[in-house]
This record gives C-alpha cells, sequence and structure tokens, in this order.
C-alpha cells in the first residue's frame, strides 16, 4: 500500500508516515486528516512513496485525503525546505505556518462567498522620468535570476517603477508578489495597486485580515486566479503558480523579520525564491540595509538609483541641526522649532513633530521615597498613560491604574519624569489653543480602519499640527506638511544595540521625507546635543551613501555583519542561573569546540533581562563564513536538544538576529 510521509504542525524535525490505499503520486501537496496520539490532524502530504523506514504494521491509516484544493506546488515545499534548513526550524512548522488557519482545521467551517471588493476607477500612469525608465529598463522578466536594489530617496516614485514591472510581469502571463513592512501603514498603495490594475485580482495577505477572507485570498494566488498579491512577511510562503516578480517595498524595515516563533526574514527568504524560480526581485528602499547595499557595492545585487524626487516641483527638503545644548527649551522643544510651527500656523500649512515615545510620560516616580513605576513582570519601566488613567508596560502588557498616591510610602505628590507623545499633544495644545492637534501613535490608532480614517482628516486639512511616532513617517504624501520637528533622536545615538544608529537614520530620512512631497518647500528641524554626529551630518546632505559607507567601514573593522555571520542561542527561565547554566552547558558541547571556524561567545542575561516573568539570556555564535556557521548549527541544534535542562527552560536558534 502506498506510504504517506506528512508534514504535521509539531516542534519535531521530521516527517510521518501513514498508509493510504487511496494515494496517488499526484497528492504531494494535499491536505491530509491523518490519526496522531490520541486525537486527528491535519497535516500535508510531502511524499506518497512504495517504502518506509518503520515497520509497516506499526503504520497507521491516513483517515482522508483532502482534494478541495490544488496541491501545494513543488516551489512551494523547496522554500520551506530552505527555511526549515536555514533557520533551524522544523519542517512540519515551517509548511503548516504558511497556511491559512480555516485550512488546518479538522472542522471546516462554513464558507460564505467573499465580498467583491468594490470597483476601483483606472487611474492613468503618468509619464515616467528618465531613472525611472531607466530603472526599469533594467530589469528584464524572463531573463533569470537577479536582485536588483532600487535605491530612491522618498518621493523619488518608487512605487510606479513597481508599477511597471508588474504591469510587464501581467503582460506576459505572470503572477507578481509585493511585500510591504506593514500593510495597515500602506494603505495607500494598495488603493493604488488596485486603481492601476482593475482587471487583476489584487488581494492583500496580511494578519489584520479575518480569517475567512485571508483564506479567499491566499487560494485566489494558489488558484493562480490573483495576479497580485500584496502582503506583509508571511506572504512570502504564498503559493503561485506562475509567479514572475518579487517586489520587497522598504526592504530595511525590521518588521520583515519574524521575531517570535519560526525566526526568518521574508527579505532574505525573497531573494531564495527568486533564486531557486529564476526570476527577479526587487528590494525598494530610500535607505537600503547595510547587508543589501553590501551587496550591491559588490556587485552581487544591480544598483538602480533614483536620486530625484518624481514630481518635477517638488525638492527634497532643507534640514537643518538645533543644538539644544545652547538653548531653552519648553516641555523638552526649542524656540526655533515652537516659531517655525507658529508660522505654519499662520500660513495654513501642517507640521509634524516627531517624538518616538508614546504615552505620556516613560516613568512615574515619587521624589520622596524614590519609587518609580516598575513593571512588576519584566526588567522595564511601566509607562504613564494618561489618557486611560493606566500604567502600562510596552512589553508584556501589563496594567494597573495609576495610582493617588505613592504605593510605597504614600506621598500624593508623584511626578511623571520625561516625555512622550501625549505629554506633547496636551502641552501643544495649551500653546497653540486654536490648533487642531492629531496625535498618531499605537494608542490614537488601533485598526486600519482608524488609520484610514485619520489619513482622511489629515489629507481633508482637518489638522494643523500632527504629533507621531514612526507611524506616520512611513510612505504617506500629505502636500500641505512643511514642517517636521524632530525630538529626543539622540537617544538611540548611544544604545546598547549597535544596530540603532542604522535604524534611527533609516527612520529620520523617512520622517524627513514627509515634508514638502508636494509644490511646498519642505523644512526639517532636527533637536540634538550632538550636531557633530556623523548620522546628523549625513542627513543635513541628504547623504545615505557616505553614512553607510561610514557604518560599513566600522563593521568592517569591529567583524559584525554583514562582514561576519550570526546566530544568537536564546534561553529563558523563572531563574537567570538556569538559563545561563544551559547556555554555558551549550557552548561546551565538544561539537561547538570542533568548529574552529566558529566563536563563541560567553553566555549572557539579554539586554531586557526579564520578560513576563522569565529571565532570559543569550549566547552569540559567530562566523566569517555563512557556510561554516550553517554547517555548524544543526549538529550544534541536535547536540543542545540533549541536554538536561530545568522543565520550565525554554530556548531557541535565532540565524541572522536583528536585536541584540
Ligand atoms: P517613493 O515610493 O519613492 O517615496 P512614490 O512612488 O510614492 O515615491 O512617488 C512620490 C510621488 O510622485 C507620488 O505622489 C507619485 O504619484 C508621484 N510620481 C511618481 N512618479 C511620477 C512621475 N513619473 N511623474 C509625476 N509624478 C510622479
Ligand atoms: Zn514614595
Ligand atoms: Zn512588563
Amino acid at each position: 500500500m502506498p506510504i504517506l510521509r506528512v508534514a504535521l504542525d509539531l516542534p519535531l524535525h521530521r516527517l510521518f508516515d501513514y498508509v493510504s490505499d487511496e494515494a496517488g503520486h499526484g497528492d504531494v501537496g494535499l491536505r491530509v486528516r491523518v490519526p496522531f496520539g490520541r486525537g486527528e490532524r491535519i497535516g500535508i502530504i510531502r511524499e506518497v512513496r512504495e517504502d518506509s523506514d518503520w515497520p509497516a504494521e506499526q503504520l497507521k491509516p491516513a483517515i482522508a485525503i483532502l482534494r478541495d484544493l490544488p496541491p501545494l506546488p513543488e516551489d512551494f515545499f523547496r522554500l520551506c525546505d530552505f527555511a526549515s534548513t536555514y533557520y533551524q526550524a522544523p519542517i512540519g512548522e515551517v509548511i503548516l505556518q504558511a497556511l491559512p488557519v480555516g485550512l488546518k482545521r479538522l472542522a471546516a467551517p462554513e464558507r460564505r462567498a467573499g465580498r467583491r471588493t468594490a470597483a476601483v476607477a483606472t487611474v492613468p500612469a503618468p509619464e515616467l522620468t528618465g531613472e525611472q525608465a531607466a530603472a526599469i529598463a533594467a530589469v528584464s522578466l524572463g531573463a533569470g535570476f537577479a536582485v536588483h536594489l532600487l535605491y530612491g530617496v522618498t518621493g523619488s516614485g518608487k512605487t510606479e517603477v513597481y508599477l511597471r514591472l508588474i504591469e510587464k510581469a501581467l503582460a506576459a502571463g505572470g503572477q507578481a508578489l509585493v511585500l510591504v513592512p506593514e500593510i495597515n501603514l500602506t494603505p495607500q498603495l494598495e488603493t493604488r495597486v488596485r486603481g492601476r490594475f482593475p482587471g487583476a485580482g489584487v488581494v492583500a495577505l496580511h494578519s489584520e485580515l479575518a480569517e475567512a477572507a485571508r483564506e479567499r485570498h491566499w487560494r485566489a494566488a494558489l488558484e493562480g486566479e490573483a495576479q497580485i498579491v500584496l502582503g506583509t512577511r508571511l506572504a512570502v510562503f504564498t503559493p503561485m503558480p506562475r509567479l514572475a516578480l518579487m517586489v520587497v517595498d522598504e526592504e530595511h524595515d525590521a518588521s520583515f523579520k519574524q521575531q517570535d516563533g519560526m525566526r526568518y526574514s521574508a527579505r532574505d527568504l525573497a531573494v531564495f525564491r527568486a533564486r531557486d524560480l529564476e526570476i527577479p526581485v526587487v528590494l525598494g528602499s530610500a535607505t537600503p540595509s547595510l547587508e543589501s547595499w553590501a551587496n550591491a557595492k559588490s556587485g552581487r545585487y544591480q544598483l538602480l538609483t533614483l536620486q530625484e524626487r518624481a514630481n518635477a516641483q517638488a525638492t527634497l527638503p532643507a534640514v537643518r541641526l538645533l543644538d539644544t545644548r545652547r538653548m531653552v527649551l519648553q516641555e523638552g522643544i526649542s524656540e526655533p522649532v515652537l516659531a517655525a510651527v507658529a508660522q505654519r500656523l499662520e500660513r495654513g500649512e501642517q507640521s509634524l513633530v516627531f517624538l518616538n515615545r508614546r504615552g505620556y510620560a516613560p516613568v512615574l516616580a515619587c521624589p520622596a521615597c524614590g519609587w518609580i513605576s516598575h513593571c512588576r513582570r519584566c526588567a522595564a519601566n511601566l509607562v504613564l498613560h494618561l489618557a486611560d488613567r493606566r500604567l502600562r508596560c510596552h512589553h508584556c502588557g501589563f496594567e494597573v491604574r495609576v495610582p493617588k498616591s505613592c504605593p510605597t510610602c504614600g506621598n500624593q505628590d508623584i511626578h511623571p519624569f520625561g516625555r512622550g507623545t501625549q505629554r506633547l499633544e496636551s502641552w501643544l495644545q495649551e500653546h497653540f489653543p486654536e490648533a487642531r492637534i492629531v496625535r498618531v501613535d499605537r494608542d490614537s490608532v488601533k485598526s486600519r480602519k482608524q488609520w484610514e480614517a485619520m489619513l482622511e482628516r489629515i489629507h481633508g486639512g482637518e489638522a494643523d499640527i500632527l504629533v507621531g511616532t514612526q507611524m506616520l513617517a512611513k510612505g504617506h504624501d500629505f502636500p500641505k506638511l512643511t514642517l517636521v520637528g524632530v525630538l529626543g533622536a539622540d537617544a538611540a545615538l548611544f544604545a546598547a544595540d549597535w544596530r540603532a544608529p542604522e535604524r534611527l537614520f533609516a527612520q529620520l530620512m523617512q520622517v524627513a521625507g514627509r515634508a514638502g512631497r508636494a509644490e511646498l518647500k519642505g523644512e526639517v528641524l532636527v533637536q540634538t546635543q550632538y550636531p557633530d554626529h556623523p548620522l546628523y551630518g549625513a542627513l543635513v546632505a541628504h547623504d545615505y551613501p557616505s553614512y553607510a559607507a561610514t557604518l560599513l567601514e566600522e563593521r568592517e573593522q569591529a567583524g559584525f555583519p554583514p562582514y561576519a555571520y550570526q546566530a544568537m542561542l536564546r534561553a529563558e527561565a523563572p531563574d537567570m542561573a538556569d538559563a545561563i547554566a544551559f547556555l554555558t552547558s551549550a557552548r561546551a558541547l565538544p561539537v561547538a569546540q570542533e568548529h574552529s571556524e566558529i566563536a563563541l561567545y560567553d553566555p549572557v542575561p539579554m539586554h531586557l533581562s526579564r520578560l513576563a516573568n522569565l529571565e532570559r539570556g543569550q549566547l552569540l555564535a559567530e562566523s566569517p563564513s555563512r557556510r561554516a556557521l550553517q554547517t555548524f548549527l544543526p549538529q550544534w541544534r541536535k547536540a543542545i536538544e540533549g541536554i538536561k535542562a530545568p522543565a520550565k527552560l525554554r530556548w531557541h536558534l535565532e540565524v541572522d538576529p536583528l536585536e541584540f
């Protein structure tokens, strides 16, 4: 009888064999119901074979092969196999996580027909700029694998380049996959794509979709009905039978990295997938990741540059640094910023005051006894949210009511320290009583609907001053926005995480890019105590390439990525001693001593050393050779699985970690 080799959603690095008399070789890639333990599960048929490594009498029969979907294509499995090997993730988990929830359920829910998305009017394409035309010409569809790094300043019209390339892919009968960091933040992009390709069955795939919609969209992609898929990181796994082009927009964005469960980089998987399918992939950014930039510099990626803003009247904003060491600040804001905001109010233009810290104040404290609002579950402070009178942990979600007096000494005079967007908003409102102020952060905008409504208000001219976090920094065009004031940026300059400056620069370039997107000239004022820092110098000059060169040189000297390859072993347990002891054992394993090209650092507590009542430690493995690291990791992982650890200890490996 045929043997089915089945992938199941289990944390084990293997497949499971069943017998089935109804199976044929064409059934690879179909879902199957199988008995498991005392229950049943849905798995994916990975192989149909004649023999098993297990004695035939031990194999259980599969219950039913589900034939309601076309089989998952072979290239989907190649992608999953690669992800499983590269990221040391159990193959069954990798395959099953790529499926919509509804398709993994034993009792399939009633399927309702989907709502048709309203037809949108076709939007004509603008005439291309010379730079855009050159970039488009450089990408040939149908000529095999290539990675193109589209480096274009904010407003240079990268999206138009994507749209024209998608058009070509569709004309040749192909499908296109566009990955974006957070789809909620970019409803404008979805509208633009739908407007350009009204008949292409554009579908979105992201986590905010209702389950049924997600399943419908995913099916449409698999069945080839949807020609364009627009999605967040998980969408990189979407099976698409005629995939001809991939685009990763804002390729530097950290949200392409999955930070829990299977820790993978969707951007890097997109590159693998393009190579595997022999198709082009376009990575776009105004501030590429240093990894991609180094690849472009070495010629592995092809660099396409857009230096000018696409709208001929729009120029890059003038960036000015305000040295706050010599200034009197009111509530953290300098006189020049206030004057510039006042001027915009007079002219009927919009200002954006950027502060990347939400809440009212980062901490509440008692000056009498020294009490501060600590999270009792994490090594972090509780943030004061005055809007709903809560103290809230931004790491674990724990929250309590704001106490009326100090919990330790009873002092009624407890103070907020530092400031966040809520405090800034209320102070600005007092200072500019006539101004209409809109605060945009994760507390004021919780859903896509709220976000769209807020964007509409801003576009409709119902806002004079925007106060916001990085949420506001991403790809929006506000034609009346002519001033961006940046507060509190210095904090990231000297952060413990050595990638912090790279992220800060990208963020500031992006937020500065909001000013002066249309005819009105934009101005950006950055408050800093370190005006001589090279990061700010590059920001003033709009010079990503020189700052990238500086950072790459530092990385090369320090032997950091992209000049080294890393993997992080993390352990968490109720006691730090247990976590560190486990990591120490992992470091002392014989296999860890045998690989001379691998350096293992000392186990240390993580920067956020306690999260939700668990103490966390980490151990960095590093090698100048990716191949050496990849050879080492599976052997190390197997050996680590053999370490006797306390029952409550959890561990994982993260390859190419982004956060420290
Ligand atoms: P980016 O993604 O590079 O920041 P966008 O693609 O959003 O830039 O384009 C910025 C603005 O320029 C948009 O309003 C867009 O409609 C406009 N635009 C793009 N290409 C052209 C063009 N060739 N001619 C005129 N306007 C353009
Ligand atoms: Zn006190
Ligand atoms: Zn907490």
